[in-house]
């Protein structure tokens, strides 16, 4: 099936008791046995929802995959990823990954001692460098946030079947309309459902997909164990979310390729970050392995007092952390989402605190550019 339809229907049956067309939402914590050890296969709402089945078998059609894990949040989906480790093993990630992601690892697993080595993944030598003997999974972001610098999933595969790695992919920033990494043989996809996939911010929301049936084994048992489970009316608003997901990143993409081209060309901006234009150093690898480039642009203002003004002048843009949503939102991520990365470690990303971050949403994009344009004056 095509991604339109596979949005609209898949994992979506009329409801077997009235025939409603749209999934209900289940609230309940419980399910009535009809006698000891007979079930109509529910038993507990942590364990198993109705609601959350849907919104799981929906979203791993749309990612090519099997099996679809629904979490509370996109960190809780990475929490379970992790727990499939086991202390003493080493995980190889990409350095430029969501701050969350980083300080997770950094903060917490590292208490665990489960060792991370921050790798660019851009560069598949570097991966290859930092195999060691307890090394157990490879974990990339691509693109990047807030640089958009791309990973090659092809060599990221080949790289973790030669050395028997699991191989997992934070596909949040493509959507699975622009990118299906596990189609490329990646062992796991993980969503922060937050952002494109519900794409209109109200849930915060994430999701596992694989179609590795001892990976689904596994995750549906820490899934319940660890309990982070997102409740039925979230499960429900991400999946009526999924029906427009297609239309939503068509227009996201089609007015960040607008603002892409007006800032590249806009004087006061001195570098601009963005997979769709052909000055980006990987473009031609970004139109290999995605269908399109997505809607967040990154630009370098050249300092702190130029991000300022044009935070403190847009109009529509709203300055807010998160991205994916149908409005357009700005930040500046050294000082919001990217936070609690060291500025050391910051610099040599080029995350400067003249960078200033787009995630262009789906209004007009008329209005989008007017809107930055007149913004840009005041730098
Ligand atoms: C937001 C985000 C996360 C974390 O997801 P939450 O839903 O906020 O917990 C992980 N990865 C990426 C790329 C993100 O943008």
């Amino acid at each position: 099936m095509g991604f339109q339809t596979d949005a609209i229907h898949a994992g979506q049956i009329p409801d077997p008791t009235t025939g409603a067309v749209m999934t209900p939402v289940y609230f309940t914590s419980t399910y009535a046995q009809e006698e000891l050890g007979k079930s109509k296969g529910f038993d507990y709402g942590r364990t198993i929802n109705p609601t959350r089945i849907a919104l799981e078998k929906n979203i791993a059609a749309l990612e090519k995959g099997k099996h679809g894990i629904a979490f509370a949040s996109g960190m809780a989906a990475i929490t379970n990823i992790a727990a499939l480790l086991n202390g003493g093993d080493h995980v190889i990630i990409s350095n430029n990954v969501y701050g969350g992601t980083f300080r997770f690892f950094d903060k917490i697993m590292k208490r665990f001692n489960l060792e991370a080595s921050w790798i660019d993944t851009s560069d598949a030598s570097q991966i290859e460098k930092a195999v060691r003997p307890n090394t157990k999974m490879i974990y990339v972001e691509t693109p990047t946030n807030p640089m958009l610098s791309i990973t090659d999933l092809q060599a990221v595969v080949n790289i973790a079947k030669k050395n028997t790695l699991i191989s997992v992919v934070d596909n949040t920033f493509m959507s699975p309309y622009f990118q299906t990494p596990l189609t490329f043989g990646t062992d796991i996809v993980i969503h922060s459902t937050t952002k494109y996939i519900n794409g209109h911010s109200d849930v915060i929301g994430g999701i596992v997909v694989t179609s590795d049936d001892g990976i689904h084994e596994k995750l549906r048992f820490l899934q319940n164990a660890i309990g982070a489970v997102p409740s039925p009316m979230d499960c429900f608003l991400v999946l009526r979310a999924t029906k427009t997901l297609g239309l939503r990143m068509r227009q996201h993409n089609d007015n960040a390729m607008h603002m892409a081209k007006f800032l590249s060309e806009h004087p006061k901006v001195k570098k601009i970050y963005y997979p769709g234009l052909p000055s980006h150093p990987q473009h031609a690898l970004a139109k290999k392995q995605m269908s399109g480039f997505g809607g967040m642009i990154s630009i370098e203002l050249g300092s702190i007092e130029n991000g300022k003004n044009l935070l403190r002048n847009v109009k529509i843009f709203a300055l807010a952390e998160s991205l994916g949503g149908v409005e357009s939102l700005i930040c500046h991520p050294a000082s919001m989402t990217h936070a609690s990365v060291p500025q050391e470690d910051r610099m040599k990303l080029g995350l400067t605190d003249g960078l200033v971050r787009l995630s262009v949403g789906c209004e007009d994009s008329e209005d989008l550019i007017a809107d930055i344009r007149q913004a840009l004056e005041h730098v």
